[in-house]
């Protein structure tokens, strides 16, 4: 009987082969355009575009334009990406993604101990508020559409400078943990809280790690995250508009101290959100 279901494996194995071989092209079939972009960025591609792809995972154009947003963890590498034009034409291009080391921050003597040596019970509660937040966030391939523009708005006003600590590699009291998903803002506890775009609140949650916590989505797989807050103005499922108040900065979860954490997924993938408040022209271009 062993050997009955081996030969399937082997086979099924074997059939594997050629389509690792196929992501390595030969020189000569190198696509003539091309786009460079390090982790955690996003490489565009303008004019007369209606579906996006980047290896197995596709969507549609954001207003004739592809997006495609490269995970802060996605390989460094080559990839193929290609869009179908409006005039039904299948173009494709090479996406280099390139290694973007992550910053160091060593966090002593965090105040909130139960963060430090997380319990068992603890554990167990983010891992089921993880599932629960990775049905919102993950990949999928209908999406509803774009209600968002880019540049998106800011969602505290004046916005600070970032701490710059978007992935960052994080221990605390010497314990690695996992890297970090957003960027965090300096701004005192009680400020409003803004939605960066039009959109539908799709989780408001009360989590270990995120605190008091608010998802929005702004259609074409994009979900912008708000940590940490102090109070929250909007329920599951509502309709929000670019520039409303969702919420209060506070420092509730994991935090030394009030500020505003920011992320982004974008078809599944964790962004730098700075890159959805430059002008798009400024993304690197697909040519
Ligand atoms: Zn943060």
């Amino acid at each position: 009987m062993k050997a009955f279901f081996l030969l399937p494996l082997a086979g099924f194995c074997l059939g594997l082969l050629p389509v690792t071989a196929q992501t390595r092209r030969p020189a000569s079939d190198t696509p003539a355009k091309a786009v460079t972009v390090a982790q955690g960025e996003v490489a565009r591609w303008a004019g007369n575009c209606r579906r996006c792809a980047l290896e197995k995972r596709a969507w549609p154009a954001v207003n004739g334009t592809c997006y495609y947003p490269v995970d802060m963890e996605m390989k460094a590498g080559e990839y193929t990406i290609s869009r179908r034009t409006t005039g039904g034409k299948l173009e494709t291009a090479r996406l280099t993604v390139t290694e973007k080391p992550c910053v160091q921050e060593d966090i002593k003597n965090f105040p909130k101990k139960e963060y430090v040596n997380v319990s068992p019970q603890n554990q167990a509660r983010a891992a089921s508020e993880g599932t629960e937040v990775n049905a919102v966030i993950r990949y999928k391939d209908e999406v509803r559409p774009a209600v968002f523009d880019l540049p998106v708005g800011k969602p505290v006003n004046p916005l600070p400078k970032g701490e710059g600590n978007f992935g960052a590699c994080r221990t605390f009291d010497g314990q690695p943990r996992d890297r970090h998903t957003g960027q965090d803002y300096p701004v005192g506890a009680g400020k409003a809280v803004l939605s960066v775009g039009n959109g539908r609140v799709v989780l408001v949650a009360d989590h270990f790690y995120s605190g008091k916590a608010v998802y929005i989505d702004h259609g074409n797989g994009l979900v912008t995250e708000y940590f940490h807050l102090q109070s929250i103005a909007v329920k599951d499922d509502q309709t929000v508009t670019k520039g409303q108040k969702i919420g209060a900065v506070g420092e509730t979860g994991r935090v030394t101290g009030p500020h505003l954490h920011f992320g982004v997924r974008w078809h599944g993938a964790c962004i730098n959100p700075g890159f959805l408040l430059v002008d798009p022209s400024d993304l690197p271009q697909v040519q």
